[in-house]
């Protein structure tokens, strides 16, 4: 099975949200934003650990007051997981949070003002090391904009960003990310199409208040999908209206969906039919939800019967085929026990996690082995 993806990404300038490289050969992150009033500091750091904990590599936070910037300092001591400010029009929240440690200030630098208070945040920015991004969205054009367009369009989004982009590139600050989000598809990845051309700077991508979970998932799956074959993308959020660790879960999969990121399971399971000798779907829902600590890359099977089985259990690390009398376990591609209807999940379970814990330490083991190798 391939295990490389096949996709050429895009050159792109890197920066760096606190520790987590975006951009260049860096891996694609996946980033979610609280959704808890950001002053209520008990609620927003618990969200942010489960969101960190779904293997969030950076969080978003909105910052709409002086009060939710004294708010964001607390939280800042108490998480590790790098933060995005998101604050809009007032310069003052976003000078007082890059003293807080922020890790990227998520702001329009034409939204701001005046010159000199543009200034006051870039130079901030460029002493502290903080990248800002560029947030375009189809819902909030300005209204020149508006009015020469008619509609949102592609390419008033493109056009909203490059205004932004020629401020920063005015102060001689490179350091940043651009989105140009739309809630319409086929806008939104004409938007990135023809941004992707015009500047080096990573790209957060996004399909913008795309939904509810099902079609949420399925609107950003089809629009990031689009892009990231094109090779487009740096950095990714998916825009649900549902709780954030599932947008992280709905992005690791999109990525891994494209073998662009791994992050736990890649779970292959038939939808099933008369043919299965064990429950397929209870099974799936079951391991899900058990192994959803598991954060090495593998790939389970879980098949019905010996119609596709055996073929799919092949190429896994571990697989699980239905048969009479006895279910069939694979690991590594070979048979390796039989396994009866009764009771077998917890077993199944145990196998996978042995199985996961092997590779870790293997893995471990080469990466050792490279180091020594090039450190000689
Ligand atoms: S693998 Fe077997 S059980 Fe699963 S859908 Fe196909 S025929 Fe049905």
């Amino acid at each position: 099975m391939k295990t490389e993806s096949p996709i050429k990404r895009r050159a792109s300038r890197q920066i760096f949200v606190g520790d987590v490289a975006v951009g260049g050969d860096a891996p694609i992150s996946v980033q979610s934003m609280t959704n808890t009033e950001t002053c209520d500091v008990e609620a927003t750091v618990a969200q942010i650990t489960a969101i960190a904990d779904a293997g969030a590599d950076i969080v978003r936070v909105s910052v709409p007051s002086m009060d939710a910037a004294e708010a964001f300092r607390q939280i800042r001591a108490r998480v590790d997981v790098p933060l995005v400010a998101d604050i809009h029009f007032d310069h003052k929240i976003a000078l007082q949070v890059a003293e807080y440690g922020v890790d990227c200030l998520r702001i329009n630098p034409g939204n701001i003002g005046r010159d000199d208070k543009v200034r006051e945040v870039i130079n901030s920015a460029r002493d502290k090391g903080i990248p800002i991004r560029i947030g375009v969205n189809a819902g909030s054009l300005g209204k020149d904009l508006q009015r020469k367009y008619g509609e949102p369009t592609a390419e008033a989004l493109v056009e909203s960003a490059l205004r932004h982009v020629d401020i920063l590139d005015k102060h001689n600050y490179p350091d940043f990310k651009v989105s140009v989000k739309a809630s319409e598809v086929f806008m939104a990845v004409d938007a990135y199409r023809l941004l992707a051309k015009q500047i080096e700077q990573p790209l957060h991508l996004g399909i913008t208040e795309a939904g509810g979970l099902r079609g949420g998932t399925v609107k950003s799956a089809v629009g990031l999908g689009m892009l990231l074959m094109d090779g487009i993308g740096d950095t990714i959020r998916i825009s649900l209206a549902a709780d954030p660790v599932e947008e992280v879960k709905v992005g690791f999969e999109i990525l891994k969906s494209l073998k662009l990121r791994s992050n736990g399971i890649n779970f292959i399971a038939c939808p099933s039919c008369s043919r299965q000798n064990f429950d397929v779907v209870a099974t799936m829902n079951t391991l899900e939800q058990r192994l959803e600590d598991v954060r090495t890359h593998m790939d389970v099977a879980v098949i019905g019967c010996i119609v596709n089985g055996p073929g799919e259990a092949r190429e896994a690390d571990v697989g699980l085929t239905g048969a009479t009398p006895s279910n069939l376990i694979y690991v590594d591609g070979e048979p390796d026990h039989k396994i009866s209807n009764e009771d077998f999940i917890d077993h199944l379970e145990q196998v996978i996690r042995d199985k996961a814990a092997r590779l870790e330490q293997q893995r471990a083991e080469e990466a050792e082995k490279l180091i020594l190798k090039t450190s000689a």
